[in-house]
C-alpha cells in the first residue's frame, strides 16, 4: 500500500464486464477516496449472452460479501459443477465425458486416474474414463446441491449459470447503492491529451465525463482502447475457426442437472445452459464451413423447437496486445474473446480487475508494473486458448470438413505442441504443464487428463493389452465406493426452485 490517493475511475460500458470491474475497483479503493463512475448506453444495450461461469464467479461474490440467497434468484441462477462434452469423439466408450471443477475430495482420486491414464496411454486396458474418478461428476449426474452437510468439510468447487441481463442489473443496483455513480449516456468520442492519455468521455449532447483512469468495457468494438488508442488486436483465427453463433432460448423439458452441456455439431458445438426459468442454447460455428441458414436449421432440429426465435452474433476471436495502455484498461469483450467452450470470459474479467488493482497500487498509482501485468494477462489468455484449441485438434470425428480441418490444424502454440507431445510420449503431464504454462497456468493436470482421456486418446481399442502381473492398477471400485459415500452428504434438489 502507498500514500498516494486512488484514482477517479470511469468505466465505459454496463455489461457484465463493466459492472464486475466497477464493483471490484470500488471495493478496492472507495474507502480511501477513490471513485467509480459507469457510463453505459441503454440505447445500445449489452450483448446479453454469456450465461455460464467458472468457480471464479463464486470467488467474486464471496469477495464482495454477497450471499447466494441475495443474488441467485434475482439472476435466475443455477449451480454448475462442470461441463459435459458429448459427441466430440467417435471412439466407442468415449462418446461423452464430464470436465469437473476439481475440488478437495478429487485430490484423493486424481492420482489414481492419472496413474491409470498413463497405463492406458501405454496400451494397457484399464479403467481410465474421467467420469469414474471425480466427486463433482457424480454430484452433477445425481443432481445434487454443491453444499455439503455440516459435518462434511469438503465442499466441491463450483460455478453458476445466470441470466446476463439480470446479473448486470443486480450488480448495478448493488454498486450504485454503495456509491458507484451511473450515467446512462451514449459516448460519441474520447478526448485524448497530447501526451496520449484519455482525459474525458464525450457524450452525445456535449457532456464531458472526466476521470484519472478509464476502463474500456464497451464490448467487441473496444471504443477506447482499440478504436481511439489503436492498440493492436492479436487474432486467434488461425487457431480457432468459429466466428458466428446463433442463440435460441427454449423452455425446460425436464429437471436439469447442475452442468453445462457442450454438444458437438456439424460445424461447431452447441451449449445447453439451464437457468431457473428457461434453457439457454447457442450454436457456435465457423462461417467458412456452414451458412447461417444451415446452422439455424441444424440447431432448430436438435432442439425440436421450430417456433423459437433465433438471434445471430458475430464474434471477434483474439485479444488486445496490451490490456493496459497509458491510463486505460480494457476488460471483457473490448479486451478479447476466446470462444465460450469453457465459459472463461468472466473469469478473465475478474482476474484482470484484481491483478490490475494490485499492480497499480503497488506502483503508487502509476504504470510502474504495467508491462508485467500485460504479460501476465496475455499468458492467461494464451493458456486458456491452448486448452480450447486442444478440444478441436484432438477431436475424433471424421464426418465433416470442419472436424477434419480442425484435426489437421497445425497452427498450434509451442506450449500446446509440448502438451500433446508429452501425452503421446508417455511423459509426466504435470511437469509438461509447468514447463509450458508456468505458475500462471489456468488448467490443472486433472483438466488436461480429462480432455485427452475423455476423448479416448489412447492406442486403438484392438491394440490394448491386459496389464501384466506386477504392475499396479488404481482401484476403481474403491474410488467409486468412496465417491458414493461422499455423495450421501449432498442433498438432492430441484434447480428450478432455487
Ligand atoms: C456467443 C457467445 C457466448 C458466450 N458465452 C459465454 C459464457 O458462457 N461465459 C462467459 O463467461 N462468457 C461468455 N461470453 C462472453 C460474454 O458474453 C462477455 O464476456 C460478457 O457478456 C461481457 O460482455 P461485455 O460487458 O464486455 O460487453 P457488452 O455486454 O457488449 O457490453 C458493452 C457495454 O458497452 C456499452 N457501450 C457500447 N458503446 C457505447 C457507447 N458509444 N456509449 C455508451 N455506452 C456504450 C453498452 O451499452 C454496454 O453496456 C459469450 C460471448 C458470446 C459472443
Amino acid at each position: 500500500m502507498t500514500g498516494a490517493a486512488p484514482p477517479r475511475v470511469v468505466v465505459l460500458g454496463g455489461g457484465s464486464a463493466g459492472w464486475i470491474t466497477a464493483c471490484l475497483l470500488h471495493k478496492e479503493w472507495a474507502a480511501r477516496g477513490g471513485s467509480v463512475t459507469v457510463v453505459e448506453s441503454s440505447g445500445i444495450g449489452i450483448i446479453g449472452v454469456g450465461e455460464g461461469s467458472t468457480p471464479q464467479l463464486k470467488g467474486f461474490f464471496d469477495h464482495l460479501g454477497i450471499a447466494e440467497a441475495e443474488w441467485m434468484a434475482a439472476c435466475e441462477a443455477t449451480w454448475k459443477l462442470g461441463i459435459r462434452f458429448t459427441g466430440w469423439s467417435e471412439r466407442a466408450g468415449y462418446e461423452s465425458y464430464f470436465h469437473p471443477f476439481p475440488g478437495p475430495v478429487d485430490l484423493h482420486s486424481e492420482p489414481g486416474f492419472v496413474h491409470n491414464c498413463m497405463l492406458a496411454r501405454r496400451g494397457f486396458d484399464v479403467p481410465a474414463h474421467p467420469d469414474d474418478w471425480f466427486l463433482a461428476t457424480d454430484l452433477a449426474e445425481h443432481a445434487r446441491s454443491p453444499h455439503p452437510a455440516e459435518n462434511f468439510p469438503f465442499a466441491p468447487s463450483y460455478g453458476y449459470h445466470f441470466d446476463a441481463h439480470k446479473l448486470g442489473a443486480f450488480l448495478r443496483e448493488w454498486a450504485t447503492a454503495r456509491g458507484v455513480a451511473h450515467l446512462d449516456r451514449t459516448v460519441s468520442d474520447i478526448e485524448v491529451s497530447e501526451a496520449g492519455d484519455v482525459t474525458a468521455l464525450l457524450c452525445e449532447g456535449g457532456e464531458r465525463v472526466e476521470g484519472d483512469f478509464f476502463v474500456d468495457c464497451s464490448g467487441f468494438r473496444g471504443l477506447i482502447v482499440q478504436e481511439k488508442l489503436g492498440v493492436k488486436f492479436v487474432p486467434f483465427a488461425s487457431n480457432l475457426f468459429n466466428d458466428r453463433a446463433v442463440v435460441m432460448p427454449t423452455p425446460h423439458d425436464g429437471t436439469p442437472k447442475p452442468q453445462t452441456d457442450s454438444i458437438a455439431m456439424r460445424a461447431g458445438w452447441r451449449w445447453r445452459i439451464p437457468l431457473t426459468t428457461r434453457v439457454g442454447n447457442g450454436y457456435v460455428y465457423s462461417s467458412a464451413h456452414i451458412s447461417d441458414a444451415e446452422a439455424e436449421a441444424e440447431l432448430r432440429e436438435a432442439l425440436g423447437q421450430p417456433e423459437a426465435e433465433a438471434r445471430f452474433l458475430t464474434t471477434k476471436v483474439g485479444r488486445v496486445e496490451e490490456t493496459w495502455r497509458g491510463n486505460c484498461l480494457a476488460a471483457g469483450l473490448a479486451q478479447g474473446f476466446i470462444e465460450p467452450l469453457e465459459a472463461t470470459a468472466l473469469h478473465i474479467v475478474i482476474a484482470t480487475a484484481l491483478e490490475f488493482a494490485q499492480a497499480y497500487e503497488a506502483g503508487g498509482f502509476t504504470p510502474r508494473h504495467r508491462d508485467a501485468f500485460n504479460a501476465s494477462i496475455a499468458t492467461r489468455y494464451e493458456g486458456i486458448r491452448d486448452y480450447i484449441v486442444a478440444h478441436y485438434r484432438l477431436n475424433q470425428r471424421s464426418d465433416t470438413d470442419y472436424w477434419r480441418a480442425n484435426a489437421a490444424n497445425d497452427h498450434l502454440s509451442d506450449g500446446l505442441k509440448a502438451m500433446m507431445s508429452a501425452w503421446f510420449r508417455h511423459e509426466d503431464m504435470s511437469r509438461a504443464n509447468d514447463a509450458a504454462y508456468g505458475a500462471k497456468r489456468y488448467y490443472a493436470n486433472a483438466s488436461w487428463h480429462c480432455l485427452f482421456a475423455g476423448y479416448g486418446t489412447f492406442p486403438p481399442a484392438e491394440k490394448m493389452q491386459p496389464v501384466p502381473p506386477g504392475i499396479g492398477v488404481a482401484d476403481i471400485e474403491g474410488t467409486r465406493g468412496m465417491i458414493e459415500a461422499c455423495r450421501t452428504n449432498f442433498t438432492a434438489y430441484d434447480p428450478l426452485t432455487l
